[in-house]
C-alpha cells in the first residue's frame, strides 16, 4: 500500500510549534490541502525518545495519525553545528532552555563554539518529514540546507536560530530573509519538495 495524497485532502500537522505550522501551512497550501494542527485539536505532545530527526518526526507522525484518526504530516528539525559534533541535533530545542528563549539558544551555541577555539563556523538544518496513516503506514523525507553560524545574531523574521545563521551563497541570515525567500531554499522546503514530487510530481 502507498499513502494517496492529493488536493483536498486534510491532514493533521503534529506539531504545537506555531512557527512551524505556519511554514507548513504556507508550504503545502499551493497543493490544495488544508491541515489542522495537533495543538489547536488538543492532542498530547507524545515523548519524543528518538535518537535521530528521522525517529522523532516519526514518534510524532504516528501518535498523532492515531489520536486524530486523520492522515498526519510531521516535521522534526534542528541545527547540526560541525565543530560541535552535530549539537544541538535533536536537542536544538532544549537548547534554549523551559522558557524557549532562543536568544540565549543561539548564546549557548556561539560559546559552545568559542570553547572549541575553531575557526569552523558551518552548520546545517535538518528537516524530517513524516507523513502517517492512522494504521501507521508511513513515509520520511529528510531536507538540509548548509551554512555558516554568525554573531551577533541579526534580523527578526522567522524563528529559533534563524538570526544566526547565514545559508551558503546568502549575505544575510534566515532572520534577515523574506519568509517567501525562506521558504524557497529552506530544509523544510528541501523534505517538502521531495514529499510533494512523490505525490504530485
Ligand atoms: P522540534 O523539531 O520541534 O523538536 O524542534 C526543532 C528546533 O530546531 C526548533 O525549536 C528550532 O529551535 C530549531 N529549528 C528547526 N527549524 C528551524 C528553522 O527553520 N529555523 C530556525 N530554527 C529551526
Amino acid at each position: 500500500m502507498t499513502i494517496s495524497l492529493k488536493a483536498g485532502t486534510k491532514i493533521v500537522v503534529a506539531s504545537h510549534n506555531q512557527g512551524k505550522v505556519r511554514e507548513i501551512n504556507a508550504l503545502i497550501e499551493p497543493h490544495g490541502l488544508s491541515a489542522i494542527s495537533a495543538g489547536d485539536l488538543g492532542l498530547p505532545e507524545p515523548v519524543e525518545d528518538g535518537e535521530t530527526f528521522a525517529a522523532n518526526a516519526l514518534i510524532k507522525a504516528r501518535a498523532a495519525a492515531k489520536a486524530s484518526g486523520m492522515l498526519s504530516l510531521s516535521d522534526d528539525s534542528g541545527l547540526a553545528v560541525d565543530a560541535l559534533g552535530g549539537d544541538p541535533g535533536i536537542y536544538s530545542a532544549r537548547w534554549a532552555g523551559e522558557n524557549k528563549d532562543f536568544g540565549l539558544a543561539m548564546r549557548n551555541v556561539e560559546e559552545a563554539l568559542q570553547a572549541k577555539n575553531t575557526t569552523n563556523r558551518s552548520a546545517h538544518f535538518v528537516c524530517a518529514l513524516c507523513l502517517c496513516t492512522p494504521d501507521g503506514e508511513h513515509e520520511i523525507h529528510e531536507g538540509r540546507v548548509d551554512g555558516q553560524m554568525i554573531w551577533p545574531p541579526r534580523g527578526e523574521n522567522g524563528f529559533g536560530y534563524d538570526p544566526a545563521f547565514l545559508p551558503d551563497g546568502y549575505d544575510i541570515t534566515f532572520g534577515e530573509m523574506d519568509p517567501d525567500a525562506k521558504h524557497k531554499i529552506s530544509h523544510r522546503a528541501r523534505a517538502f519538495a521531495m514529499l510533494m514530487d512523490r505525490h504530485f510530481g
